[in-house]
């Protein structure tokens, strides 16, 4: 996959050096390749933003730097790659919208700064190709930068061969697998006693399908505890008789 990140802040990206999405770019599974928009600018200060039409505080990012990039950068390749704005005023960014990005082969991210990017931007992009407008969640950030780390990881780790063991985002919370539509619960490692607190036997037990179970039950109670919307929303016809009594 390809991505292409446009940004005033091109240091901000530097974390996708490291980790996951670092190994995932020195083993060729992830082309990223960071722009410093004002590199479209044409004037001595390099001007990026504006003040807002109709008056209001605070500045606007201007059009012709973000089309210049844009169309520099996407050129006439085809298929064209999508377009990842993000956005306060967005559609809420989830697995399901992690899923749908990881199929994509190329995508651009534009993280604004200031009140955001003149909207003709979005409008003239959105009649040539794919444009998501994402938000990562309801506060609102000083930049698009956080956000692109947030969704690039989020992405990345679904990219065939960049998890070691490719079944291990199977049980995640959000994840479609066994478990669709729970929170993960809770998880225990070596050694078997920490301080005053011990494993649950049932971990210790060997016997799958009660490990299974508990796992299960685990995972319904805390999406109960944390997430009862996600409860909501779970089909009654996926859960068995001891999901109900849970
Ligand atoms: N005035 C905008 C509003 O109220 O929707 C907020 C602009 S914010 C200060 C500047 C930039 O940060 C946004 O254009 C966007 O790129 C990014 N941003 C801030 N919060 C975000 C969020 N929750 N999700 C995605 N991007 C966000």
């Amino acid at each position: 996959m390809r991505i292409d990140v446009v940004t005033i802040f091109p240091e901000y990206l530097e974390p996708l050096n490291v980790s996951l999405v670092g190994k995932a770019r020195a083993r060729g599974l992830l082309d990223v390749r960071v722009h410093d928009l004002r590199a479209w600018t044409h004037d001595r200060h390099h001007t990026v933003d504006d003040t807002p039409y109709g008056g209001g505080p605070g500045m606007v990012m201007k059009p012709e730097p973000w089309g210049e990039a844009l169309d520099e950068i996407i050129g006439t390749a085809t298929p064209p790659p999508a377009l990842v704005v993000p956005t306060p005023s967005g559609r809420p960014f989830d697995q399901e919208l992690a899923v749908e990005l990881s199929r994509a082969p190329w995508l651009v991210f534009t993280p604004a700064r200031y009140e955001g990017i003149d909207r003709r931007v979005v409008d003239e992009y959105a009649e040539r190709l794919t444009v998501h407008e994402v938000s990562i969640g309801d506060y609102v950030l000083a930049g698009g930068e956080a956000p692109v780390l947030v969704m690039v990881e989020a992405v990345a780790r679904l990219l065939p061969g960049v998890l070691g063991n490719a079944e291990s985002h199977r049980d995640d919370s959000f994840a479609g697998g066994p478990m669709a539509g729970l929170l993960e619960g809770p998880v225990y490692t070596k050694p078997p006693q920490w301080r005053d607190r011990g494993i649950p036997d049932v971990l210790l037990s060997g016997h799958h399908g009660r490990i299974a179970r508990w796992r299960r039950d685990q995972a319904l109670a805390r999406t109960a505890a944390n997430r009862p919307d996600l409860i909501a929303r779970i089909d009654p016809a996926a859960l068995d008789a001891h999901d109900r009594a849970e």
